[in-house]
């Protein structure tokens, strides 16, 4: 059985904790291989590896540290096959979306190329009699980054480009589901000239978290996971007196307007509803049809879609979708199937008796569609994180924007409608953070930010663009006077003003 390490300090290190999680191939349900599970001890060892590293990284000139970030893309660029085929392998969604997941991550090291420009700070001369202030942005140190599984390669890039471009030494705690493609990127960013230390990957579960929280000296946390985790770091992170970011969980819904384009919405909606079978925070969970009319056009549309969706192994070219990351998750995602039954939500698609042949042990789920779902059904409520599409009907527009706006996530929304003063209305007032006129899944590009409202995410900024690059640094303001002459004859008890 293959045993995976922790990359501490530049080298790979078996982890001494004797405590072991398995990494499964989900399109056979095989254990493919034990991650290490650190224990606090191993989390310092890394913390004093980047303590280490941080004086010299820091004081290296940012156009340096640029070109590491531009040396790392092109090595994840040549490497994109195998990372895509490991991505796959651990996760479960298909070659294609892997690559798209690389992909995404990568624009956030392009971004991060420019650091020199992004770094730099304001200047005000002659602010006063002989007076000019200035700013820097300075990194913060030691920093770290605890991620999900569902995009185990762009997200750790989204924290760790911009940190690292920024001059902080960066400890990735990834899911313990699927980190061989993280710890791969540790090696990459070695092999592009990335110092010993600046980028390092600990595995682990909740004990390795805690250690974390409770280091003094890890500066500043990122985290990506589900609302309830996210809680918990943001308060035990903050508590400790750390800049915590931390992104939740997620029930994005799409509007759809009675003018609008049904074939077209009924290709995004499929696109975006089952696509890495769900496993995304801004994958389309709930679709609100205006009016009955549209409503039932849709439903028309959808239920054949639906039926006819290819679910098959990752690394199938044909499969639309495939399995799910664990056993343990389908079932959590059937057990709201047959909750959203019991709440009387119509089930027009049933995923639930799907079969993959010769693969029985694989975690694999149809795809399945509720229509007549409402806001007191738990299933609508939570994120169910899988491939389910729950219709909820609404009368008109207002009741429509109604429902995202008073959820308790806010991540993500879409509306579909050729009328743009209605969209346009929609922008400006719906209660939530990220919000795509036509577009299915309006996941900002890096030189944009990300993040989302409510309790899909807790702390004030967002990841990456210049957000990102305000989370990973902190302003120091230079106010220095160069006096002409002698020294001043006697000293002044007031507050200095500009009167
Ligand atoms: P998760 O919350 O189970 O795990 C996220 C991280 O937290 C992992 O590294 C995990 O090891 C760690 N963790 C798990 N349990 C913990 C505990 N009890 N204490 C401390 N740490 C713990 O999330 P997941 O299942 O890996 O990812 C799916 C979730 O992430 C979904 O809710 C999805 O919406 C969300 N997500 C959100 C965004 C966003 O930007 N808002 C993006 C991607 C995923």
């Amino acid at each position: 059985m293959k045993e995976l390490t922790h990359f501490i300090a530049g080298r790979h290190v078996n982890g001494t904790s004797g405590r072991f999680g398995d990494v499964f191939d989900p399109s056979t349900g095989e254990v493919q291989a034990r991650v290490p599970l650190a224990s606090k001890s191993e989390m310092r060892k890394a913390v004093e590896a980047a303590l280490e590293a941080f004086p010299a990284w820091s004081s290296v000139n940012p156009q340096r540290r640029a070109r590491v970030m531009f040396n790392f893309k092109t090595l994840v660029e040549k490497n994109m096959d195998e990372l895509a085929h490991m991505l796959s392998s651990e996760h479960g969604k298909v070659l294609a979306d892997s690559r798209g997941d690389v992909q995404r991550g990568l624009e956030v090291i392009e971004f991060a190329c420019g650091i020199p420009h992004l770094q730099k700070g304001e200047y005000t001369e002659g602010a006063g009699p002989g007076i000019d202030i200035y700013s820097m942005r300075q990194p913060l140190g030691v920093v770290a980054g605890i991620t999900p599984f569902n995009f185990p390669a762009m997200i750790p890039m989204w924290m760790f480009g911009v940190a690292i471009a920024c001059g902080n030494c960066f400890i990735n705690k990834p899911s313990e589901k699927d980190p061989s493609v993280p710890l791969r990127l540790a090696e990459l960013f070695l092999e592009a000239g990335g110092p010993p230390g600046v980028l390092q990957v600990v595995n682990g579960d909740k004990e390795a978290v805690d250690a974390i929280l409770d280091d003094p000296d890890i500066q500043a946390v990122s985290f990506v996971g589900s609302s309830a985790i996210a809680q918990y770091v943001y308060s035990r992170g903050t508590a400790n007196g750390k800049r915590v970011q931390a992104m939740g969980g997620a029930k994005n819904h799409a509007i759809i307007m009675p003018d609008a384009d049904l074939d077209q919405v009924t290709n995004e909606l499929i696109g975006a509803g089952y696509g890495s079978a769900g496993e995304r925070c801004m994958a389309i969970s709930v679709a609100v049809p205006v009016t009955d009319k549209i409503g039932d056009a849709l439903v028309e549309r959808l239920k054949p879609r639906v039926e006819s969706l290819r679910v098959g192994l990752a690394t199938d070219p044909d499969a639309d979708y495939g399995p799910m990351v664990t056993k343990e998750h389908r079932a959590k995602v059937m057990s709201y199937i047959d909750q959203g039954v019991k709440e009387g939500a119509e089930l027009v698609v049933d995923g639930r008796g799907f079969r993959m042949q010769g693969y029985d042990n694989g975690f694999y789920l149809g795809g399945s569609l509720f229509d007549r779902v409402t806001p007191e059904m738990t299933t609508y409520k939570d994120e169910i994180f899988g491939p389910v599409l729950q219709i909820a009907r609404a009368h008109d527009f207002d009741s429509a924007m109604a429902l995202p706006s008073r959820h308790q996530y806010g991540n993500g929304v879409a509306i579909f409608t050729r009328d743009g003063d209605a969209a346009r209305e929609f922008a400006a007032k719906v209660n939530v953070g990220m919000v795509g006129i036509n577009i299915p899944i309006p996941v900002p590009l890096a030189y944009h930010t990300f993040g989302g409202w409510k309790r899909s995410a807790f702390g004030d900024v967002n990841q990456h663009g210049t957000e990102g690059v305000r989370f990973w640094t902190r302003i120091k303001t230079i106010t220095q006077r160069w006096p002409k002459g002698g020294v001043r004859e006697k000293a002044d008890f007031n507050i200095p003003t500009m009167k």
